[in-house]
């Protein structure tokens, strides 16, 4: 790639969360394959984060281009209002199948927040329908990271999520307090007791609970306790409230489970299904909700659910969803997953000894590192690709979630490269 290339991506091209006035380097990719990203300067990087969530068999898998070129040649895409297809229906009968007990309606959105604006919608036609329309806002928890469109950003935790910046656009939503930290954690009658008087002053304007199920992903990279999920579950029962799963970064054995629900045994209403969905191949997300509700919904006003996106439904999207299925039911992905969270517990368990390191946690194939100290971004994204590993910090937060197909020496190389990379940031403090 050329210089003159590289400088106009820095003066025309928004990235994500990035400035136009003083945009940090970007790395140019020429291509990938299985855990690595071939950069173009010839340097080869082992992806830690998969790109965000969501390469989970890695890159250039032949099984997902199959898939897709196959797909290719028959069509990449028809609209979806009054006509269907063979790959919406397969990947429709899979979710259905593989999801919590009672989810049997499908909605193909086309990314991961627009499935949140479609769980939202769902929830308020769904009381509208019933007669309460009342039954309007959410109810969530801080920390949470449910989007950037305008609707998920309204349920994103109020300070990581910058509220001030819109207040006045964004609608009002109820915060309980986030869960304290940790899968195995000591009781938190406190968080559920603060959901639940939430709940009982607010219920008769409350629509639904949306949280992400046992991990909260960008919003602070925490696990909290599955009967945290198994009381607010019977909490939204008590006071009629939906409750909305955001399993867009957990679905999918991230977790340690297919989906973060089970580690509390319990069915959302709604479930939102993104990221991991096409093996990281596309854009392409879920909603999934029960019969009754979308009956409701469809037994209301309207007569029907209000959304329809352009690219509902892509068949070339879906057909890569449904070979990544396959491919998720055919490989065994749970020792993967369960190898992945015994060498991260391993690997990242020195950086616990560093002065500046204030937690290291590990569920599944997710590892984090919390720094007491907002990281530098620029020069530890420079130290991690001179290291050979792809890992990109936010804030506090270094952390990993591989690809589940990487070998227990590319794991080692990923910790270790993590563990130096911490190590000498804090030496040049
Ligand atoms: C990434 C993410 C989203 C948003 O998905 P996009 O595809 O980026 O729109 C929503 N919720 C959770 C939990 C996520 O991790």
């Amino acid at each position: 790639m050329s210089d003159d290339d590289l400088r106009f991506d820095q003066q025309h091209i928004w990235h994500p969360y990035t400035s136009m006035i003083d945009p940090l380097p970007t790395y140019p990719v020429d291509s990938a394959d299985g855990v690595y990203l071939q950069l173009s300067d010839g340097r080869r990087l082992i992806d830690g984060m998969s790109s965000w969530w969501s390469t989970i068999h890695g890159y250039n898998h032949p099984t997902l281009n199959a898939a897709a070129s196959e797909q290719l040649e028959a069509m990449s895409h028809v609209m979806f209002g009054g006509l269907t297809h063979q790959p919406a229906i397969s990947l429709s009968r899979k979710l259905v199948e593989m999801s919590p007990e009672g989810l049997d309606k499908v909605f193909l959105a086309d990314s991961g927040s627009v499935s949140v604006e479609v769980a939202i919608k769902m929830a308020i036609q769904y009381w509208q329908a019933r007669g309460q329309s009342d039954k309007c806002r959410l109810l969530t928890i801080r920390n949470g990271y449910h989007g950037d469109t305008f609707g998920a950003m309204a349920v994103c935790d109020p300070v990581n999520g910058m509220h001030e910046l819109f207040s006045g656009v964004l609608p009002q939503h109820l915060f309980a307090p986030a869960p304290h930290l940790g899968f195995d954690g000591s009781d938190n009658d406190e968080d559920i007791a603060a959901l639940e008087t939430l709940m009982e002053q607010n219920h008769q304007q409350l629509a639904a609970l949306i949280l992400e199920p046992i991990v909260q992903g960008a919003g602070g990279m925490r696990f909290y306790r599955p009967d945290y999920l198994q009381r607010a579950r019977e909490l939204c029962d008590r006071y009629n409230l939906l409750l909305i799963a955001d399993e867009i970064a957990t679905g999918f054995g991230r977790s340690g489970k297919l989906f973060a629900c089970e580690h509390a045994d319990i069915s959302p209403d709604i479930l939102c299904l993104g990221k991991a969905l096409t093996g990281g191949y596309m854009t392409l997300a879920a909603t999934l909700t029960s019969t009754e509700i979308a009956e409701t919904i469809s037994s209301g006003g309207a007569g029907c659910f209000m959304h329809g996106p352009t690219f509902m439904g892509n068949p070339l999207a879906c057909s890569v969803a449904n070979a990544s299925l396959e491919l998720l039911q055919s490989d065994p992905w749970q020792p993967r997953v369960e190898r992945i969270e015994a060498g991260l517990q391993q690997g990242l368990a020195p950086c616990a000894e560093l002065d500046s390191v204030a937690d290291v946690r590990v569920l599944g194939a997710i590892g984090v590192v919390e720094m007491k100290q907002p990281v530098q971004m620029a020069s530890i994204q420079r130290a991690f690709v001179d290291q050979g590993v792809w890992v990109r910090p936010f804030g506090k937060l270094v952390y990993v979630m591989p690809p589940f197909i990487i070998s227990p020496e590319q794991l080692e190389q990923l910790t270790q490269a993590i563990h130096r990379v911490i190590s000498t940031q804090q030496d040049t403090k």
